[in-house]
């Protein structure tokens, strides 16, 4: 009796997800050409791109792309609902006018677009070029945007049910867990976050500069595009840095928030968002919350002042 109730205790104290996964093979299947753009099969994804990549970029990419299906599959929670009927597709562009032209926002390198149900790529962005001086970002970060887009795209159907910080605060979080090369560590996730946003926002003092919590927590889809509209470039991540902190609390910050978002994921497709996850007299107080959480664990959350 006593050993079954150790076990028990066991299982519910558990990481909800397994700490390490680590890519298997890369499976890449080339498919005949369609409508001049190669076209290939990963485990999970269609990937067809209207430039020739080489074979270890395509690889790496192929690597990437399956392990963040399988680490979004791996979790408790159903989260996995990519969209269904053909492979998921990540399409990648050489020129910027037909990434643009397909979709694809001005500055950036990557994109999801729900209504196609596919992800957008640069080509220039994946594709190592000798003249690295091209590359505003580091290989790494290249990854990181990649994982946060095919998140996306792996919850294809759930997207709808949840509010928008909420979906990209997951993609985050899966782009924090990311080690490269589709190497996924969730075992610390708050050293992963930590680092993850220091990288990003504050490499040399432990302020991490946020939005208010009450801004996002109305946002849709476009509410969110608009939002990060009004803000400075150089700024636009804090939104998302901010969402990822919400979402680690929504993950790791009890049995009764867990519970909630399991509930917001199981309602029927037609329904958006059934309970507010985070209700607007409560945001003040999820500040203090995160504040108080972060503190000893070397991140000083600088929230700004809320309009
Ligand atoms: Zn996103």
């Amino acid at each position: 009796m006593r050993v079954l109730l150790l076990l028990l205790v066991s299982i519910a104290a558990a990481d909800p997800l397994p700490r390490e996964i680590v890519p298997e093979k890369a499976i890449l299947v080339a498919q005949p050409d369609e409508e001049g753009r190669k076209v290939w099969h990963t485990r999970f994804f269609r990937i067809d791109s209207d430039i020739e990549l080489r074979p270890n970029d395509l690889l790496r990419l192929a690597q990437v792309a399956d392990t963040t299906a399988t680490a979004v599959k791996a979790h408790p929670l159903p989260l996995f609902a990519p969209p269904q009927g053909s492979r998921p597709r990540i399409a990648i562009h050489a020129r910027t006018s037909a990434y643009q032209e397909e979709g694809g926002a001005p500055g950036t390198a990557g994109m999801y677009l729900s209504r196609q149900a596919l992800v957008l790529i640069q080509g220039d962005y994946l594709v190592r070029s000798p003249d690295a001086a091209r590359s505003r970002l580091a290989p790494r970060n290249d990854e990181d945007l990649v994982v946060h887009e095919l998140v996306h795209l792996c919850m294809h159907r759930t997207n709808a049910k949840l509010p928008q910080w909420l979906i990209e605060g997951l993609a985050e979080y899966f782009a924090s867990a990311h080690a490269g090369a589709g190497r996924f560590s969730f075992g610390n996730m708050d050293q992963v976050i930590r680092e993850h946003l220091r990288t990003r926002l504050s490499p040399d003092d432990p302020g991490i500069p946020l939005v208010p919590v009450a801004d996002l927590i109305d946002l849709d889809g476009r509410g969110w595009l608009h939002y990060l509209n009004s803000l400075p470039v150089a700024e636009r991540y804090r939104a998302y840095a901010t969402s990822l902190l919400l979402a680690h609390q929504q993950l790791h910050g009890g049995k009764e928030r867990i519970e909630a978002l399991r509930l917001a994921l199981s309602a029927p497709p037609s329904k958006r968002m059934p309970i507010a996850l985070i209700a607007p007299e409560t945001a003040a107080a999820t500040q203090i919350s995160l504040i108080r959480y972060w503190k000893p664990k070397g991140l000083t959350l600088e929230f700004a002042p809320a309009k």
